[in-house]
């Protein structure tokens, strides 16, 4: 289906004012947003205006009931300075995976990814260029009918924001593993990229960083055994020289750079696990000198190596050296500035010239 998206240019752009070499994170946005509505059954009038606040009246349900998903990927440039997309596609099916468990609308997929396309290829001046940098993008929807009342809302608004991000040169991390707080258990929500889990795990990650450690560990809902995921990040380990990773139980959050990080790990022969793994298992390699390696995975962060878990009194700490993170690492940022093979095809090219309807 091809779709009119409405153009309305901002008058003068404001990328002039972003020193590049100094990007506050998350601060930031580029001149425009891509806003799309949901009323009477379907979504109309997709359009591009300049970025602006969106009018929120006070019974907004999302602000009561909490409907309210989103997506987080990032756009980079390749040497020729060409825009891509890293599997947009993928983040279109999950938006729609977390819509289905919120009792919300699909988004059309193929919209998605025009949107995305329209409004990138329109900031692409906004992509930071340096390998490791990108342009993060925020596609997000929310119930914005007016009703107070507990039923799935019949209007929503579905928006993406566009913010561009430095290198991100990520210290090793400690993690804080929680055993008191959840974030999710099976049936409930945490397989959903939906705000509400980030809600609830906002308390128990600011107690963390108050005890100095970067995020939360988050273990299983029944015993606080079974290792789940980190904030943002999914987890991988190097044991034995077998590298481990949580297998999607119902109640982790399914990462887009997870599933690639698997692949590329297969195609350098390594050994890669998916399967329930114990923190206990983690303490035994870490007491019998097996831990090799542990790392994080996301959108965000990339790779973030951990160089220290916090289970109860137990402290682990995990060598600094990460050949096979670092490895990954370097893989995925060569394959996202275009200076390495893309063998599984995974960057989309924004080639073509913006058709403006204005
Ligand atoms: C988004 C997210 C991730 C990482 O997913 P990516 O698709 O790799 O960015 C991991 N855990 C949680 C809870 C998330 O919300």
């Amino acid at each position: 289906m091809s779709y009119n998206i409405k153009v309305t240019k901002i008058e003068k752009s404001k990328v002039d004012e972003l020193d590049f070499n100094n990007i506050p994170l998350g601060k930031t946005f580029t001149d425009h947003m891509f806003i799309c509505d949901y009323d009477n059954g379907k979504w109309t009038n997709p359009r591009i205006e300049p970025l602006h606040d969106i009018p929120t009246h006070p019974a907004a349900m999302a602000l009561h009931y909490g409907q309210a998903i989103f997506e987080g990927m990032k756009a980079t440039i390749d040497t020729e300075g060409t825009p891509m997309l890293f599997r947009p596609k993928k983040n279109a099916a999950r938006l729609n995976f977390s819509a289905d468990r919120m009792g919300m609308p699909h988004f059309p997929e193929d919209l998605f990814i025009e949107g995305l396309k329209q409004l990138v290829a329109l900031d692409k001046n906004w992509i930071p260029p340096q390998e490791g940098s990108a342009l993060y993008l925020r596609p997000f929807m929310y119930a914005d009918e007016h009703f107070i009342g507990m039923r799935a809302a019949t209007h929503y608004k579905f928006i993406i924001i566009a913010s561009p991000s430095g290198p991100y040169f990520s210290k090793p991390i400690k993690l804080f593993a929680e055993t008191k707080y959840i974030r999710a258990v099976e049936g409930g929500t945490g397989e959903a990229k939906a705000a509400g889990n980030y809600a609830a795990a906002i308390k128990p990650t600011e107690i963390a960083k108050a005890k100095g450690y970067d995020q939360v560990l988050w273990l299983d809902a029944h015993n606080f055994n079974y290792i789940q995921e980190a904030g943002t990040m999914n987890l991988f380990f190097k044991i034995n020289r077998e590298i481990i990773t949580p297998s999607l139980d119902g109640a982790i959050l399914s990462g887009i750079t997870r599933m690639s990080v698997i692949d590329l790990l297969k195609d350098k022969c390594y050994k890669v696990t998916e399967r329930p793994i114990a923190i206990d298992e983690i303490i035994e390699a870490y007491n019998n000198g097996t831990l090799e390696e542990a790392f994080g995975t996301g959108t965000a962060v990339s790779i973030a190596m951990i160089e220290e878990i916090r289970f109860k009194d137990i402290t682990i700490h995990i060598s600094d050296e990460n050949p096979v993170g670092q490895m990954i690492s370097d893989t995925l940022n060569g394959i996202r500035s275009g200076n390495l093979e893309d063998k599984h095809h995974w960057m989309v090219k924004i080639e073509r010239e913006l058709d403006v309807t204005l």
